[in-house]
């Protein structure tokens, strides 16, 4: 983010606290959808990009938001801007392995990917035991933005954060 100044570090710091409602381990700026903050007039302008249109999430992503500007004595005004759309790879790096950590295997970089197309015959690893003989067993996992998987090795289901 090119918007990253002084004057808005503890803006920065607060909405690191606000964590995605479907991925708790997640803060919205690990998630890379917080596209632009603005202070004027002692307002917080904060433009957000959903991940996956028609998300549920954000709506309550809003909500905490300008809680959490709350706690700053200041108001937030939160825009939602669709274009251009989010893509996995606007997550920080250090997300990939907290999302492995908690039992999700973090989607494929699509800049790193040889297939512009999401949806690659790439083997998708385990978090669990980091076999990739693994098989897709619902294009929906817990919730749209993952599809669910299973381990051939470790026998264990796991959701996969779909690449966008
Ligand atoms: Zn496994």
């Amino acid at each position: 983010m090119h918007q990253v100044t002084e004057e808005n570090n503890s803006v920065l710091e607060v909405l690191d606290t606000v964590m995605d409602p479907e991925i708790p381990v997640l803060s919205i700026l690990d998630l890379g959808i917080v596209r632009d903050v603005r202070v004027e007039d002692g307002k917080v302008y904060i433009a957000i990009t959903p991940t996956y249109t028609g998300c549920p999430a954000m709506h309550l992503i809003e909500m905490e938001i300008r809680a959490a500007i709350a706690q700053l004595g200041q108001e937030a005004i939160v825009k939602t801007v669709l274009s251009p759309a989010w893509t996995t790879d606007w997550m920080r790096e250090g997300a990939m392995k907290k999302l492995s950590q908690y039992g999700i295997a973090p989607p494929k970089r699509i800049a790193a990917m040889q297939h512009p197309v999401c949806g690659t015959p790439d083997p998708i690893a385990c978090p669990l035991c980091a076999s990739v003989n693994t098989e897709v067993i619902s294009e929906f996992g817990s919730t749209a933005c993952k599809a669910l998987y299973r381990c051939r090795d470790c026998r264990e289901p796991f959701d996969y954060f779909k690449c966008h």
